[in-house]
């Protein structure tokens, strides 16, 4: 993600967190979550069993999601699970546990591949949706649950079977009808759906979800967005394949993650819009943006394809035409580009922001124009699909890890064309970072998670790290990063290990004090 001029121009909430000290340099996280897996099967059955529900009382949350938003329905919970010889005793899967994130993720299943079929009444704001989801058992399993806020559920079926479900406000919880053992692969669908004004909450300082506008809608899932218009396994240590299907009113277009697969005319004069992302993709990077958008003919660039959606009269057309062009210069810095395709959809309002969706970077219009400042934009989502996408963090107070390195991108960026240098950046940014009191980059607080230390500082850790080991080591530490580390997450001990493996233990020293220092370092 980028914000317009940084902190001069985001939400109250934000800004306010500019002037804040953010938490100084805590420990990284050192559980290891198995990331990602193959793609399952694509079933595209619908759910057929129906489940009698009755009303139960909510529980408390403490989720800023949940105590800000009010829920849309009130909480359900299914007939009691059959009770079968079952000869397998298993747990309920626990939560990830990310600190910024207690109730996200779920480490007793490893979700594989998402089938999305959304059907959305633009005008009425009702979303009916259908989610299958293939996931594998990760633990001897008994009920696991997914992230899934504000939208009630209709009913639960695990491999075709009708299964009993309790929602609470920010989870829904799946019984399953026997226990399994680990590795137990499972198909479960979720039907659910409801209107779509309100499924937003606020988040990292701005909010998240699925956004209806006059012009259609978009999602922000950065952080725990996706919880607000799919259920998932909301966290980045768990990346799947999806297929995403919206069906609007003729006349709309959809944009979303992946590849189009086709467009469906129904007999109502609705069509059905099917994307295929067979990347591996971390939920809150799954995007889905419903308008009048132009869709430009695919192009094919060695085996990716680069294809844009764009809102009639969108600027930056010089910039965005450049795309081939900074892909081939990041892919030398980072290695080739990791996904089949990219793209930007720029939608038809000022959105103050930058947000670098899996293979489609949302932006808004106030923020492509024909200026340099726009291919700086422009460098940066698109470093984030190796940055944070490809490499994901292992827990959200690794967020360094992703603006840091797309930062840094920006300033090699500057370099290649000609203007500001690497060095000269890096310089200017230590400068404004003693004068605004950045804090330490790494573990900023969730509220915090984009603060501009979180940037600055960050991307100086990167700049610290290359005048260390000089500019041979540093390129292959980069290159090794995304190489190692690619298709699923990594965190800052392993960021420190790699260091340390490729400079020695003042690499990882150095890149540590930029890290976690209150002050800031000086350039020596
Ligand atoms: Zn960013």
């Amino acid at each position: 993600m980028r914000l317009r001029g940084m902190c001069v121009v985001v939400v109250t909430a934000l800004a306010a967190g500019c002037a804040s000290a953010g938490t100084e340099g805590g420990a990284d996280a050192e559980l290891t979550i198995p990331s990602t897996a193959g793609r399952a099967s694509q079933s595209t059955a619908q759910v057929t069993a129906p489940v009698t529900s009755t009303p139960i009382t909510s529980t408390p949350s403490t989720n800023p999601l949940v105590t800000s938003t009010p829920l849309t329905s009130t909480p359900l919970t299914s007939t009691p699970p059959a009770t079968g010889a079952a000869a397998v005793t298993g747990a309920v899967g626990p939560d990830v546990g990310d600190p910024y994130h207690p109730t996200l993720g779920n480490t007793g299943v490893d979700a594989l591949h998402y089938d999305l079929d959304l059907v959305y009444d633009p005008v009425t704001s009702v979303m009916e949706g259908v989610a299958g989801i293939d996931l594998r058992a990760e633990i001897d399993l008994a009920a696991f649950d997914l992230d899934l806020v504000g939208l009630p559920v209709e009913m639960v079926t695990v491999d075709g079977e009708a299964a009993s479900f309790t929602m609470t406000p920010d989870e829904i919880r799946v019984d399953l009808p026997e226990p399994v053992v680990a590795g137990t692969p499972l198909r479960v669908e979720v039907a659910y759906g409801g209107p779509m004004d309100g499924a937003t909450a606020p988040s990292a300082g701005f909010d998240v979800g699925w956004f209806r506008r006059p012009w259609g809608s978009y999602v922000v899932g950065e952080p725990d967005g996706a919880r607000l218009w799919f259920p998932a396994d909301d966290h980045p240590t768990d990346k799947a394949t999806y297929v995403v299907s919206v069906t609007v009113p003729a006349g709309l277009e959809v944009a979303a993650t992946g590849l189009l697969g086709g467009i469906e005319d129904l007999a109502d004069g609705r069509r059905r819009w099917t994307y295929q992302a067979a990347d591996p993709t971390a939920s809150y990077l799954v995007s889905v943006v419903v308008g009048d958008l132009d869709l430009t003919e695919p192009v094919s660039v060695g085996d990716v394809v680069i294809r844009h959606a764009l809102a009639p009269g969108a600027g930056g057309g010089a910039a965005i035409g450049r795309t081939a062009e900074m892909m081939d210069f990041l892919a030398g810095w980072f290695g080739p580009y990791p996904f089949e395709a990219y793209g930007v959809v720029v939608v038809p309002e000022e959105l103050g922001f930058g947000l670098e969706n899996q293979t489609l970077t949302l932006l808004g219009s106030d923020l492509v124009s024909d200026t340099p400042a726009t291919e700086l934009l422009l460098v940066h989502e698109l470093a984030h699909q190796w940055a944070g996408n490809d490499v994901s963090v292992q827990r959200w107070s690794d967020i360094w890890l992703n603006e840091g390195f797309a930062t840094y991108a920006e300033w090699l960026w500057s370099e290649h064309i000609g203007a500001a240098t690497t060095d000269r950046l890096a310089e200017d940014k230590r400068t404004e970072a003693v004068a605004a009191g950045f804090p330490a980059p790494l573990d900023p607080g969730p509220t915090d998670l984009f603060a501009p230390s979180v940037y600055g500082r960050g991307a100086l850790v990167l700049d610290a790290l290359r005048r260390q080991v000089g500019d041979e080591v540093f390129a292959d530490f980069v290159r090794t990063w995304f190489g190692r580390f690619g298709g699923g997450s990594a965190s800052t001990a392993d960021f420190l290990d790699l260091a340390r493996e490729l400079g020695g233990p003042s690499a990882a020293q150095v890149a540590r004090r930029w890290l976690t220092a209150e002050q800031v370092p000086d350039r020596s």
